[in-house]
């Protein structure tokens, strides 16, 4: 503890990040701390209660879905260190998605098909991407996904964490002023009342809390229309959502996009600004799906239950160059080899005329390893996202970028079944294979003359759509 003002000033100036800055002084107050328990002349007293500074620093001590632990941890610290312990915990340093286990609730009113306690573990992937957000060198983050995986729920944790935790101000700019209002009143603020500590800070009468502006203790949280980001002269924001990019019109005559001046908004917070934007992808020429192939390019990797061969789940099988091996170690730079998927296999449920039985195909759709070629039943989901891990195709990216793909297949609330018989249903019609490319398969339309792509399709009597390499 010598020089313990000095030794600290001399390790801020040598970083360049506010986070890296508030992290070392966390740590460095959770060594005094740590000093202080084997103290000997320290009484226990409320007075010697000390928080850590770091923004992710637990300050309630007990999460509330584990009610039995403060008498166990109350317990474990008179028997390990006497009386002053329980008055000088060291709080752990929590990661964000324990942050949003712990407070996050669902709301009854929107009809979720999940009402209750936000459990992160049932799609923990969105863990690795929370983390992935909260790291100090991100400030961009694109989430290209397919419709019902929850992206606009990651968004809206996001946004519960910031005011809970780091309070600054947020701008959330929805496709137009219609869908932000309608999205304010009936989803974002519900949420906002459910979560203890950002309800807590709310300031609730008729200046500070409308539809579109709403003041909390210390910050506040705006939502705009696409075309009206150009009035937000002045106003400035530390964290930017773009909801659905690719639903935005851009019809302002001489004015940048949308995207563009609500990035301008943030110049302010250059060192710890983040720009989250998520939508399902229309078309590769979309905002969103340019957006992705300009990041990191994450995709989902889980494991066959039959042979461990960890994979990235496809509707069809594809082939694509990638740069790292099959455990996912990175290939020396430049190199590349071509990895093959699996595929969903429902091409052996056909009655005897030839046609598809769809009751079975709802029932027995299953996926077909790239690796053994066993079929795996989606009872075995769990189980796989469970040891889910996350790989990036694009190695050039900028390191303050990371961008993701999540499609239907990955969800446990969606059945393989049903995205084999909405693809079945969905051949024959344009518009049909557009929607199920987009919103189910979450990857951008292509139109039938691309060669390669049109082969694999003809295979399932489909001439009219193309599915791109993700
Ligand atoms: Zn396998």
């Amino acid at each position: 503890m010598n020089n313990l003002p000095g030794r600290l000033a001399q390790k801020i100036l040598n970083v360049s990040d506010f986070h890296e800055a508030e992290e070392l002084i966390a740590q460095e107050v959770n060594v005094v701390l740590k000093t202080l328990q084997n103290a000997d002349f320290l009484e226990a007293s409320p007075a010697t209660q000390v928080n850590a500074v770091n923004p992710v620093t637990e300050t309630a001590a007990t999460p509330k879905k584990h009610a039995q632990a403060p008498a166990q941890n109350e317990g474990s610290g008179r028997q390990s260190g006497g009386p002053q312990m329980t008055a000088l915990q060291v709080r752990p340093v929590q990661r964000m998605w324990e942050w949003i286990d712990e407070h996050v609730v669902i709301p009854q009113v929107i009809g979720s098909l999940n009402p209750g306690p936000l459990d992160t573990s049932l799609m923990p992937f969105w863990r690795g991407i929370y983390d992935a957000f909260w790291s100090k060198k991100t400030h961009f983050l694109t989430l290209a996904c397919s419709a019902r995986v929850g992206k606009t729920l990651f968004c809206i944790c996001c946004v519960l964490h910031k005011k809970g935790v780091w309070p600054g101000p947020v701008l959330w700019v929805d496709p137009t002023g219609k869908t932000a209002k309608a999205f304010s009143r009936t989803e974002l603020q519900a949420h906002i009342m459910e979560c203890r500590p950002v309800a807590d800070k709310a300031i609730i009468d008729k200046t500070h809390w409308t539809t579109l502006l709403m003041h909390f203790t210390g910050s506040v949280l705006r939502l705009v229309g696409g075309g009206s980001v150009a009035d937000l002269a002045g106003y400035q924001a530390e964290m930017v959502i773009l909801n659905e990019t690719d639903k935005t019109k851009h019809n302002l005559k001489g004015e940048a996009a949308t995207q563009d001046l609500a990035l301008a908004r943030t110049k302010q917070f250059r060192f710890t600004r983040k720009i989250l934007e998520n939508s399902t992808p229309t078309t590769e020429w979309g905002r969103i799906w340019s957006r992705f192939k300009a990041g990191s390019q994450e995709h989902v990797y889980l494991p066959c239950p039959h042979c461990g061969h960890k994979q990235r789940l496809t509707f069809f099988a594809d082939e694509k160059e990638v740069p790292f091996d099959e455990e996912g170690k990175p290939l020396p730079a430049g190199t590349k080899r071509v990895e093959k998927t699996g595929r969903f296999k429902f091409d052996h449920l056909k009655r005897e005329d030839g046609s598809y039985d769809l009751e079975r195909v709802e029932r027995e759709t299953v996926y077909e390893c790239a690796c053994c070629q066993k079929t795996i039943d989606q009872s075995h989901q769990a189980w796989m996202l469970r040891r889910y891990e996350l790989r990036a195709h694009n190695p050039a990216a900028p390191v303050d970028h990371r961008s993701f793909h999540i499609w239907a297949a990955l969800s446990p609330f969606e059945g393989w079944g049903m995205i084999a018989k909405e693809f079945l249903l969905a051949r024959g019609s344009i518009s049909r294979m557009h929607n199920f490319t987009n919103s189910t398969l979450g990857l951008p339309f292509v139109r039938k003359d691309h060669g390669h792509q049109n082969r694999r399709h003809r295979r399932h009597d489909c001439p009219l759509a193309g599915v791109p390499a993700a």
